[in-house]
């Protein structure tokens, strides 16, 4: 099924939408550092390096495609949100990013929380050394066995998702002589996406229990009266790779209307409420992201004043980062393939990797930069799309970017702030091995999540 169909022939390149790529940039050979991992540059002889080894190397050592992770930038990134938002607020990653066990240790030394949403990110989480009790738990449909495991490991939070899982989880904790910590996840009707929110209307999706209709003032009735369950705040989370803080206006003066009511029916002020993540990053130098600073003191300023004209004790806030901890941090590094001009269109530059190792263009219509690598050149700058080698024309990996005009096959490119939902997202898809994860940084190198093998393959097939 196609979306929208097209009358065979070429389209040519004047009938291509106004706008949808910008000029090319005044220097192909420049890495904008708004959107390159922190320690990436160019050494003396103009080959890309990431915390101080140069990317030949690297595809030397470990082949392509491959994801580097720089390390040094993770690190600072997490310790920036945590600094941030200081000892009265709590910074829970979003593990769903990305999550291997090296990250992991990376969180718990810097002082972060950790946000799971699976048993396998559960076990991960805990099997990297994260305690219990810095672990929140998510999903809209938790397993009882998911359910059962992280009430006995402890964690620190679960946040209930339906009127459905109030029930399911108390009942798993009672059973088990547990009290467990929850939170309840409102949908405060309010959509953030990049540039805009929509205040209406979006109570239609899976996740959380709507505050309209009084049917969130209802869960947290119920869920009050369980023995089970200790209710500690209220979770909305309203969106993803947004730069507008408005929607965390609304949903936080939302939220706290409902701290009010319940103070009012039950005579309680619940200690914590959590704003979720969402927040945006640069993929492109078009896009504008906010310092952690910057958020930090807007979310505290939205809730104080808030709580202030509801006369409610302002709660214990917590921030889920997903995208803007991890995403900026690293790279794809793939090999250039089969190049094709298509006369009076653009150049298709085919990757050794594609939709199996970043979905989100095809998904999301998500944009990319790219850039040449492995080494500068003074050439003209071509129109390409990035695509991949997979049995999908939707294939894409870079939609619309300049390259140089002299590219070649064999040549290093590379597409930076694929740290978030690239790996994390990674399929099989025409038994396509997964790349590995490498955290590069001090001139050294160390896979964290190793390649996939076609042994790794045919060991689940079982014949
Ligand atoms: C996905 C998700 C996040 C993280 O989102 P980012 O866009 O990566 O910051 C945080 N909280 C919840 C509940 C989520 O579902």
């Amino acid at each position: 099924m196609s979306r929208s169909a097209h009358p065979a022939g070429p389209r040519h390149a004047d009938v291509l939408p106004e706008g949808h790529y910008s000029a090319p940039p005044t220097d192909l050979n420049a890495l904008d550092p708004k959107v390159w991992a922190q320690t990436v540059g160019r050494t003396t002889d103009g080959v890309v390096e990431v915390g101080g080894i140069d990317v030949k190397a690297l595809a030397e050592q470990f082949g392509t495609p491959a994801y580097f992770i720089d390390e040094a930038d993770f690190r600072a990134r997490a310790r920036a949100w945590r600094t941030a938002f200081g000892p009265d607020a709590d910074v829970f990653y979003a593990g769903k990013a990305f999550l291997s066990r090296a990250v992991v240790r990376w969180l718990y030394e810097e002082g972060l929380n950790l946000d799971v949403c699976s048993g396998g990110e559960l076990a991960t989480a805990l099997s990297g050394g994260m305690p219990a009790d810095r672990i929140a738990f998510h999903g809209n449909n938790k397993s009882t066995e998911e359910i059962t495991r992280a009430v006995e490991a402890g964690v620190g939070r679960i946040v209930l998702d339906s009127f459905q899982e109030i029930v399911r989880v108390a009942h798993i904790a009672s059973s088990l002589g547990r009290r467990q910590r929850v939170q309840i996840r409102v949908t405060v009707g309010v959509e953030a996406h990049t540039h805009e929110f929509i205040a209406t209307a979006h109570e239609d999706q899976k996740f959380g229990v709507p505050l309209a209709g009084g049917q969130a003032a209802e869960a947290v009735r119920r869920a009050l009266q369980l023995d089970g369950l200790e209710v500690i705040g209220i979770h909305s989370h309203i969106g993803s790779q947004i730069f507008d803080m408005s929607g965390f206006e609304v949903a936080a003066h939302r939220v706290v209307g409902l701290l009010k009511d319940i103070r009012d029916e039950h005579g309680i002020e619940l200690p914590e409420i959590d704003l979720g993540g969402g927040l945006g990053i640069a993929y492109t130098s078009d896009d504008d992201p906010r310092e952690p600073h910057e958020i930090a003191k807007a979310l505290t300023e939205i809730v104080s004043r808030e709580c202030e004209s509801a006369r409610l004790r302002t709660p214990r806030i917590s921030v889920e980062p997903g995208r803007a901890i991890v995403g900026p941090t690293a790279f794809t590094l793939y090999e250039v393939g089969t190049i094709k001009p298509l006369d009076g269109l653009r150049t298709y530059v085919s990757v050794d990797g594609g939709m199996s190792d970043n979905i989100r263009t095809a998904l999301y219509d998500a944009e990319y930069s790219v850039a040449l690598v492995s080494r500068t050149s003074d050439a003209e700058p071509m129109l390409v799309r990035v695509v991949g080698k997979h049995c999908e024309s939707g294939d894409i990996v870079v939609r619309d970017a300049f390259l140089p005009a002299d590219l070649a096959p064999g040549d290093l490119i590379a597409v930076p702030a694929t740290g978030a939902y690239c790996r994390s997202m990674a399929s099989n898809y025409n038994h396509v091995l997964r790349p590995p994860v490498v955290a590069v940084g001090d001139g050294e190198a160390r896979v964290i999540v190793r390649r996939e093998t076609e042994e790794d393959l045919l060991r689940l097939d079982v014949g």
